[in-house]
């Protein structure tokens, strides 16, 4: 039986402003005052773990613990077939210091060359850590490909060159309901949401 968020103050374990954006979206429905880890001047942990569960899992606990508050965190990142799964856990990292994502999206499509196996998936993992260290976490997917040139202004990181499976827009070029309606965020959030929130 899963521990259930008994409403108030989660604080969002990121620094990254589109993933904070999207979290606060998906949780407008419910009871929650959404507090950013940015807002609380927490530090971002380094991601020492090797999967995206073990990395949300310590973003969560490190905010909770620093906050005394419940805090929910993502990990995420794109896998290329092709690549072996690349970038993976390491896709904010392919952006370099700057996170500058149309380099990333250069060097993903460089690595790919011609193949022809063009099959991807974004993941995510979504912890929902308490301040005495419970834990509950979920994982989602969308499968899809990469396309060259990325297309359309909005999301964020790789969504513009990801065209999720039997679909003709980008993710860039969707609006944000759209990409809310089969985003991996949004799978491991309906599933959270089943557990915790229910
Ligand atoms: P991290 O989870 O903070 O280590 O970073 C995950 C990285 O994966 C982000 O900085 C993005 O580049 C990428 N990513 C995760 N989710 C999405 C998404 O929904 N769209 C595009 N890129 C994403």
């Amino acid at each position: 039986m899963s521990r259930k968020f008994a409403g108030g103050k989660l604080v969002i374990a990121s620094h990254n402003a589109g993933k904070v954006r999207e979290i606060g979206q998906l949780l407008a429905a419910f009871d929650v005052q959404v507090i950013s880890a940015g807002d609380l001047g927490l530090p971002e942990p380094e991601e020492t773990g090797t999967t995206f569960v073990a990395n949300a899992e310590l973003k969560a606990l490190a905010a909770a613990k620093a906050a005394n508050f419940p805090a929910l965190a993502d990990d995420s990142g794109l896998a290329v077939d092709c690549l072996g799964g690349d970038p993976g856990i390491y896709s904010a990292r392919w952006a370099g210091p700057s996170r500058d994502f149309a380099a990333a999206m250069e060097l993903v499509h460089a690595k790919m060359g011609d193949a022809t196996d063009r099959s991807a998936r974004f993941v995510c993992a979504l912890t929902l850590a308490w301040p005495d260290g419970h834990m509950e976490s979920f994982e989602g997917v969308v499968e899809g490909s990469i396309i060259w040139p990325p297309r359309g202004p909005n999301g964020f990181g790789y969504d513009p060159f990801f065209l999720p499976k039997g679909g003709e827009l980008t993710f860039g070029e969707m609006e944000a309901q759209a990409k809310h309606a089969i985003s991996h965020r949004a799978d491991a959030f309906a599933k959270l949401v089943a557990a915790c929130f229910a």
